[in-house]
């Protein structure tokens, strides 16, 4: 489930000490001088200023028609937790390549222990997955992936996770709203404060949904009077099911098929949507032989530039990205759903011999094109939509093939060859 987007601003860092801890400490040290009781009177400050933040926010709940008693339950035992603000400010210092990241999210192991799951599950999710038009290896592969088939589904109660990035978060709007989402749940009274436990960003049950997403797509199949996505595989795999559906999975489609670009393919144009048929007319060829299946407004994702494997994706690849919005992510889902489905692997070797860069070097690298009047944006070290899109400019100028995908050897070109400014020159051809 979708992950809180990450900024990359200078991480502001602080460890809160529980307010005992302070207060033991605060007494033991009354007669030090200068610095620990500063330090310690702003932890006491900032937990005193939580507490005042959870009292606002419950009027705002009672506003949104929260009840006396959820209110109680929720938040009278409240604690703000540091190591959620850890976690939420946490910068990694690399980019990780794709294949990387596939070879975890994709393990051997990940395999194997899908295909024992999937015997084992099989009467529980085929009606379901037949109800809901998803097939049981993409509902399979997003257990997998989030909760490694509901063995761990995060130990941090999402009342006091949400109730710290609500305060103290980077995205404050987006957590309260979760909070008051979550307030939601227990006022249903389906389940207590206790049972609502996930991850650091909210994220709960199985297949890590959001308290929003709880609400809007949780179901239960089992017929108890509970959603139960924490304990209940029916309901586990119903509420996923029913997610995929209204994220606009196609029944009957496949989720994308890998393929063979002609020589001189226009890079620039991978991200154009369009039938499979024009792609066949501009020689996108299978890999596996098989004629291309039919898949309406197609585009060619290329998650390790040009050099990489590619792959024709539509609407359900989309749909795979609606539950978590990271390429990455929507392509190990697919690749360990078509694992489990008919144990086909990528064929074309991906260029394990590029180096993952730092965030510094993705820094200097959007510093440099933004320098030559390429628009990157604010350089921040993070590959979106707009560096990608100043890369491909930039590669089309330089007449280099345009898949927007940064390597050291590009950032080398930038910064050793003072390239003329981009308002300055016409479109090179393909
Ligand atoms: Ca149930």
């Amino acid at each position: 489930m979708q992950r809180p987007t990450r900024l990359s601003k200078t991480p502001l860092r602080w460890r809160a000490l529980s307010l005992l801890t302070m207060l033991a400490v605060a007494g033991c040290m009354a007669a030090a001088p200068t610095s620990p009781v500063t330090v310690q009177s702003t932890e006491l400050d900032k937990e005193r200023r939580f507490s005042d933040w959870v009292e606002a926010f419950k009027v705002s709940a009672r506003a949104s028609g929260i009840d006396e008693e959820t209110l109680r339950v929720s938040f009278d035992a409240v604690r703000y937790i540091p190591r959620v603000i850890e976690q939420d400010q946490r910068q990694p210092e690399f980019t990780r390549n794709v294949w990387d990241y596939l070879d975890s999210a994709v393990s051997a192991q990940r395999v194997a222990a899908g295909k024992i799951k999937l015997l084992q599950w099989q009467p529980t999710i085929s009606p379901i997955a037949s109800r809901y038009g998803v097939p049981p290896e993409i509902l399979m592969a997003i257990w997998g992936l989030e909760s490694s088939y509901g063995s761990f589904t995060g130990d941090i109660s999402t009342i006091d996770a949400l109730a710290t990035l609500g305060y103290d978060g980077r995205r404050g709007p987006w957590a309260r709203s979760q909070l008051l989402a979550a307030l939601k749940i227990l006022q249903s009274r389906e389940f207590d404060r206790a049972q609502l436990m996930g991850s650091w960003a909210g994220a709960m049950g199985q297949t890590q949904f959001l308290p929003s997403s709880y609400l809007a797509y949780a179901v239960d199949a089992d017929g108890d009077g509970k959603r139960d996505i924490w304990g209940n595989t029916a309901d586990v795999m119903a509420s996923t099911a029913n997610f995929m559906l209204q994220a606009g999975w196609q029944a009957g489609q496949v989720w994308g098929v890998e393929v063979r670009l002609p020589p001189g393919f226009d890079f620039a144009r991978a991200d154009t949507r369009q039938t499979t048929q024009a792609w066949v007319k501009q020689a996108v060829q299978p890999l596996n032989g098989a004629p291309l299946p039919e898949i309406p407004d197609s585009a060619i994702l290329l998650p390790a530039g040009a050099r990489g494997p590619a792959f024709l994706v539509g609407p359900n690849f989309r749909a795979i990205l609606r539950y978590n919005n990271s390429t990455s992510y929507a392509l190990a889902v697919a690749l360990l759903a078509q694992r489990l489905a008919d144990g086909r692997d990528v064929i074309a070797p991906w260029p394990r011999d590029l180096v993952a860069m730092t965030r510094l070097q993705l820094v200097e690298l959007q510093t440099a094109l933004n320098a030559q009047d390429f628009d990157c944006g604010v350089p921040d070290g993070v590959l979106g939509p707009a560096t990608r899109g100043c890369i491909r400019l930039y590669q089309m100028r330089q007449g280099l093939p345009a898949d927007g995908y940064p390597t050291v050897s590009l950032l080398e070109r930038l910064q050793s060859v003072a390239a003329p400014k981009a308002d300055t020159l016409a479109p090179s051809s393909p």
